[in-house]
């Protein structure tokens, strides 16, 4: 994938696209890869990076949610359960079973949450994920060696999927373009065109990069605009009614000593009646979230020291040792597409929606990450029959996604799957990019050149940010690789020492300095 190809092939096609994609993110993805792998023709336009919305600020858990389950809304567990297992089988590179453990203080948690849990695991019905089991409290202490263990009757471990989201982003978006679809970064949608029948007949193009504006048509137009999906339904009715709810979700990074054991820890009710995950992630701690209502959708959200004190406080009340605020390496927030259903934000539904909001114009948005295929099925089954597209079955259920290569713990580059060799082959051309690019981050210099070369990454925030997780994962770090990176990166796309520089204050700004 390189962006100038991918911009030009867009610019220069005169006949309308089966399907223009507005968005992204894992939806946005989603949908290219669905309507690709029918046979339609596909054109996918993001206004940032791909995945620099919600789609790369997730817990990364393919999870049918034990939180649904306890709302009753038995069907969204159900569905997100089934996906969960296929997304397993076709991006084994990425998605891997993770066993948490429920540590219970009370036994009648320890009955509750295994009652419970048991009939997720029934829920799940022949599935390759671990099953659920009470354990005692010396077993839970061996699976969580930081647990608090005063008063603790035992636990119930569970199992879920674990995953990274940008990079599953990103092999969405290759294996759409390895059928065939058009996907630019960088392009932002300012308008919708019409017909002389008042049908959407295509959208307006802006290059962020170099500024040209140019009109792709489409047969069907599909909004996967994410927290922003209302915008777009403006450009087509500016007095269309907001279907979404901002909700804003946070997380922190800490050491892996905070959780050694490789079992993740959840917390089933915090004091304001939500789920906090603590989580062993690429050798660090995450945990979150919180879910605080906003007004409106931030474009780059950021976790408050509220919520990060929040975090802290609660998930220390669980661990033996209480994490400060200078245990923090990495904070980051994403935005919830809430489907607006009143009440509060925590409990609201995780449903999707779809909306045909005008003739040629379908809305997709909601649901989870771990659905996104479901969603995307629905969509382009939609986006089909408006435009009159001819009946083409879906294919994505079996689908082996790009890359898709079994796991390999042993290897630092098998989240890659079969790219690994590529990137191998860059480190053998030029051994100083084997070289780690920060002692404390398992990143380096081949990484960064493959990022630029296959993966459309333009600035050092897409590195740093999703290509690699270094700024989540230890913001300092990240911004004392940040020049290292930052010259690497010029050299292959052709900037000047003064972009460099600039990008660097970008990482740093990010970085809170
Ligand atoms: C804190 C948090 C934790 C979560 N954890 C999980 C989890 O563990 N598991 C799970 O299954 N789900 C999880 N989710 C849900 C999941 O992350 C979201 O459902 C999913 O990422 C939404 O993807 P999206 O593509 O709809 O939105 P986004 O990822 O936000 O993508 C929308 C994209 O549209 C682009 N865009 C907007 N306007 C335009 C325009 N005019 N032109 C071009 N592009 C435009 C934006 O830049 C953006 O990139 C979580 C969500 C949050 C907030």
């Amino acid at each position: 994938m390189t962006r100038d190809a991918m911009l030009r092939k867009a610019a220069d096609r005169r006949d309308p696209w089966d399907v223009v994609v507005i968005g992204g993110g894992a939806t946005g993805a989603g949908v290219a890869v669905d309507a690709a792998a029918r046979g339609y023709s596909v054109l996918l336009l993001e206004r940032g990076d791909f995945g620099c919305g919600t789609s790369s600020r997730s817990t990364k858990l393919v999870h049918g949610g034990v939180r649904y389950l306890r709302q009753g809304n038995v069907s969204l567990v159900f569905e997100a359960l089934r996906e969960r297992g296929r997304l397993l089988r076709n991006a084994p590179h990425v998605v891997h079973d993770l066993a948490f453990l429920v540590p219970c203080y009370r036994r009648r948690d320890l009955v509750m949450y295994g009652v419970g849990l048991k009939a997720y695991d029934l829920l799940a019905g022949r599935s390759p994920f671990g099953h659920a089991v009470v354990v005692s409290a010396a077993e839970a202490a061996r699976r969580l060696p930081t647990v608090r263990t005063d008063g603790l009757r035992g636990g119930v471990v569970y199992h879920d999927g674990q995953f990274d989201d940008s990079r599953l982003l990103i092999h969405l978006l290759m294996t759409a373009a390895d059928l065939g679809a058009c996907v630019v970064n960088y392009a932002a949608v300012t308008g919708l065109t019409r017909d002389a029948s008042g049908t959407i007949s295509g959208v307006r193009v802006r290059d962020a990069e170099g500024g040209g504006e140019f009109v792709a048509a489409a047969k069907v137009v599909v909004n996967a605009a994410g927290p922003f999906c209302d915008e777009v339904r403006r450009m087509a009715s500016p007095a269309a009614a907001p279907m979404l709810a901002a909700s804003q979700g946070s997380h922190v990074v800490l050491d892996r000593a905070f959780l050694p054991g490789g079992s993740a820890l959840l917390i089933p009710e915090t004091p304001d009646g939500r789920v906090l995950f603590a989580i062993p992630w690429h050798g660090h701690t995450l945990v979150g979230t919180t879910d605080v209502a906003l007004p409106a959708a931030p474009v780059d959200p950021h976790a408050t020291d509220a919520e990060i004190d929040f975090i802290l406080e609660t998930v220390g009340r669980y661990l033996t040792r209480k994490p400060a605020r200078g245990d923090v390496l990495g904070t980051f927030a994403g935005i919830r597409p809430l489907v607006k259903s009143g009440g509060n934000t925590a409990a609201m539904s995780r449903d999707h929606a779809m909306h045909v909001d005008a003739p040629g114009l379908v809305t997709i948005t909601g649901g989870k990450w771990t659905t996104y295929r479901s969603m995307a099925e629905g969509c382009v089954d939609k986006a089909a029959a408006v435009a009159r597209l001819p009946h083409r079955p879906c294919r994505t259920a079996e689908l082996r996604l790009h890359g898709s290569a079994p796991p390999d713990p042993t290897d630092p580059l098998a989240i890659y799957g079969t790219d690994a060799a590529a990137v191998r082959q860059l480190m053998a051309a030029d051994p100083s990019l084997a070289a780690p690019l920060h002692p404390a981050l398992p990143y380096c210099g081949a990484e960064v050149v493959w990022a630029v070369r296959a993966e459309m990454a333009r600035t050092l925030l897409d590195v740093l940010t999703r290509r690699t997780r270094a700024l989540y994962l230890n913001a300092r770090a990240a911004v004392e690789m940040a020049p290292q990176v930052a010259d690497l990166m010029a050299r292959e796309l052709g900037r000047d020492p003064a972009w460099a520089a600039e990008q660097v204050r970008s990482v740093r700004e990010a970085a809170g300095e």
